[in-house]
């Protein structure tokens, strides 16, 4: 795209023939939601958490949660914003939760799993999200961080709704949940992509580690193909599917993820107006088209080259 055209999106997250893909934004804190505001979010896709915890010696109470949280939403009245439930594990600490050493922090008691163990501090997040939904007049939705299978996705969602909370979903960034993102999404209202993770466990490379960032390129053909089973989940069950890794701040990667089914792109402030712009100058078929070629290659350089619009 034309500096001229990325000057032009029109706040309205849409291919230029009007298939809505709607584009949200990452935060993290009160100052991240008024930048992503300000900068045109249409909602948020990712609001992590555990900003709310991490100098945390105790577990906040329900109370300044709730304030915490309304800080956060307030920016986002009537619109949709999705709350991601803590996220914590060995390999990042929470002092309240006493998690064990583990010899691999990445592959233990992180996300979703730290509440199987203890379903009362879940139970008090989501009443409080529940109270700053109210508070704020955004549209809360909840999803859970780590999920690896439906049986997980289910009882979340069975926790969420008893808390009086409409919208439940999951994050997809285990491979497992990507291969069973058909069955995840008839137990759940949405998914939500989270690329870094689904990349690091697909290479079964450290996200943290330069020495194997080549493989957590999010333009491997391999991850692109576990991003296909879930555009597709999403087609067949009419639910919505975003991404909210970093890969959807990429503009021309973004036209590749609208091709392939998925409904909504979050990201940092910084890029939202790119890739709404970006959005806006193709067609749903032209993605469609992009989406297929990046599809037939063998490396990320190709896939980068065969999606040049
Ligand atoms: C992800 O894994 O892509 C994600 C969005 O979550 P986080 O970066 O917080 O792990
Ligand atoms: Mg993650």
């Amino acid at each position: 795209a034309t500096v001229a055209q990325l000057a032009e999106w029109n706040g309205t997250g849409a291919t230029s023939d009007g298939h809505r893909v709607k584009v949200y934004g990452n935060v993290g804190s009160p100052a991240d939601a008024q930048a992503a505001a300000d900068a045109g979010a249409e909602g948020v896709g990712l609001f992590r958490t555990e900003f709310c915890y991490l100098d945390a010696s105790d577990e906040p109470s329900v109370a300044e949660q709730r304030a915490a949280y309304t800080a956060v939403l307030s920016p986002f009245r009537g619109k949709p914003v999705i709350v991601r439930t803590l996220d914590a594990g060995a390999d990042k600490p929470l002092a309240f939760l006493s998690p064990e050493a583990e010899p691999n922090p990445a592959l233990g008691v992180r996300g979703l799993r730290v509440a199987f163990d203890r379903p009362e501090v879940l139970d008090r997040q989501l009443e409080a999200i529940a109270g700053a939904a109210e508070d704020s007049g955004a549209e809360v939705s909840v999803m859970a961080p780590m999920v690896a299978t439906v049986e997980e996705a289910a009882w979340f969602a069975d926790r969420v709704r008893a808390a009086g909370i409409a919208r439940a979903g999951v994050m997809i960034e285990i491979p497992a949940a990507a291969l069973s993102a058909r069955e995840i999404l008839d137990v759940v209202d949405f998914v939500s992509v989270g690329t870094n993770d689904l990349a690091q466990y697909t290479f079964a490379a450290d996200r943290q580690l330069g020495a194997v960032a080549k493989l957590n390129d999010p333009w491997q053909p391999g991850l692109l193909r576990l991003l296909k089973l879930i555009g597709d989940a999403a087609k067949a069950t009419g639910k919505p599917a975003g991404v909210c890794g970093e890969a959807a701040a990429d503009p021309r990667l973004a036209l590749v993820l609208a091709g392939l089914g998925l409904t909504s792109l979050s990201m940092n402030a910084p890029a939202i107006r790119t890739v709404g712009a970006s959005l806006a100058t193709v067609t749903l078929a032209e993605c469609e088209a992009l989406a297929e070629a990046a599809l037939a290659t063998s490396d990320p350089a190709a896939a980068r080259a065969a999606a040049r619009p």
